[in-house]
């Protein structure tokens, strides 16, 4: 029977049977016992399912991965132990030295440096281009060696909105995937594969835990981007794996397992970027409240951008969610419910003006975190962002004088009131 999304964040991942623990049992062990060498033999050889080692796999981790996977509509799907992790994964999973990403230009600044300094000294090039390309802009950006496209639902902190039906069909058109960063609209809000994107990834640190107090990631694949009918780009995914046996991964697990069993056995096995079963039962537990306290931070954040519209001390505000913004038509299409609690200003004065006024505010505090239950804020250009002049600040959506304010689960007047007292 098919459940709401409420349901599949208490109820998915994890089903008890009779006479089990009600709450996801947390399997802190690094290792598993077997009464004979060729039952783990099995497992090593990826004949029989089951667990040897939790760097690879973990019952408590893969019940939380199976939730997100249900959230998102995927096929497969695991967990990382951060957010960057999972960025890193999932394009790894694809690229080597020699192939080239096309991005959008307004992704989060960990990702943007990941791919424009990291990937590029491991020999992957990359073309970073507008959210608001047209589509013939984003075609020009492919090159041959073109293995995969890049962007985020809502960008962090810019607060563009990707036309994900756009990017995906020029993705497909050129035989690559499109893989979106889901973390900021999280899948109560919207759910990338039903708009053509193959792959999506999540800083679970945001709202998916939701209480700042667990780092975490998550990959999920849709299991539809058929890797088979281009062998020549993928052949990571197509040909067989000498460091696994010499497993061809399209082969053995299909095209909806494919993707995911190559990057846990893999990769997972050679970067060890794993979280501890004991932060994914803490992940599990803020999932089971995804759909309740979205709304909350939806409701709060656009009532916090209308108050600063009137406040005659803002020089700007931005939030998807707000009739006007740039992005209000496409959020009305990818995020019909709500988008994020973040909303992006300036104040006038500029970053003096913004930095001052953040030092009055007494409920948001300063913090280099975004989307949890407590308002925080930032200035980006002195802090996250300071590496960058006013002109690379501009071209990665976030001007000198930009704070982001991330709305938590406190009461919106209270919110309002703090900002009201900290702009005079
Ligand atoms: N993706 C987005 C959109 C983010 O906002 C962040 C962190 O802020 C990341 C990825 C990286 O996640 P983490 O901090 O969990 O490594």
């Amino acid at each position: 029977m098919a459940q709401g999304i409420g349901t599949k964040c208490v109820q998915a991942g994890y089903v008890p049977g009779n006479g089990e623990p009600r709450q996801l049992p947390i399997i802190q062990s690094t290792t598993f016992k077997y009464t004979s060498g060729d039952e783990m033999a099995k497992l090593f050889d990826l004949e029989a399912d089951g667990y040897f080692y939790s760097r690879l796999a973990n019952p408590t981790s893969d019940a939380v991965a199976k939730k997100i996977c249900a959230l998102e509509g995927g096929s497969a799907a695991m967990l990382t132990g951060s957010g960057m992790a999972a960025v890193f994964l999932a394009l790894a999973n694809i690229v080597s030295a020699g192939d080239h990403i096309v991005a959008s230009s307004t992704i989060y600044g960990g990702s943007y440096n990941l791919i424009a300094v990291t990937l590029k000294r491991m020999g992957v090039e990359s073309s970073f281009i507008s959210p608001d390309s047209t589509r013939e802009e984003i075609d020009a950006a492919f090159r041959p060696n073109t293995k995969l496209v890049y962007g985020e639902t809502i960008a962090n902190p810019a607060l563009t909105v990707l036309d994900i039906e756009k990017w995906a069909d020029a993705a497909h058109s050129h035989g690559v995937p499109l893989i979106v960063d889901n973390t900021f609209a999280t899948p109560i809000n919207c759910r990338p594969f039903e708009w053509g994107a193959d792959i999506v990834v999540h800083s679970t640190s945001k709202y998916m835990d939701g209480h700042a107090s667990v780092l975490g990631g998550a990959i999920v694949d849709s299991g539809k981007f058929d890797w088979s009918l281009h062998p020549d780009k993928f052949p990571g995914l197509c040909t067989p794996d000498a460091s696994y046996h010499g497993v061809v991964y399209t082969e053995h697990f299909g095209i909806p397992g494919a993707y995911i069993a190559k990057a846990g056995a893999q990769l997972m096995r050679d970067f060890g970027c794993t979280p501890s079963p004991m932060n994914s039962f803490m992940l599990n537990l803020g999932l089971e409240s995804l759909h309740v306290r979205m709304p909350r931070h939806c409701e709060n954040a656009l009532a916090v951008a209308k108050y600063l519209q009137t406040n005659p001390n803002v020089a700007w505000v931005q939030y998807c969610g707000l009739p006007g913004d740039k992005y209000y038509d496409l959020a009305q299409k990818y995020l019909p419910n709500g988008s994020c609690g973040v909303v992006s200003f300036g104040v006038k004065g500029g970053r003096r003006a913004a930095e001052a006024f953040m030092s009055r505010l007494k409920i948001a505090n300063i913090e280099t975190h975004v989307a949890d239950s407590h308002t925080c804020c930032l200035h980006p250009a002195s802090t996250t962002h300071r590496q960058m002049n006013d002109d690379e600040l501009i071209a990665a959506g976030v001007p000198a004088d930009l704070i982001r304010y991330s709305c938590g689960l406190e009461d919106a007047a209270d919110l309002i009131a703090d900002i009201e007292q900290a702009l005079k």
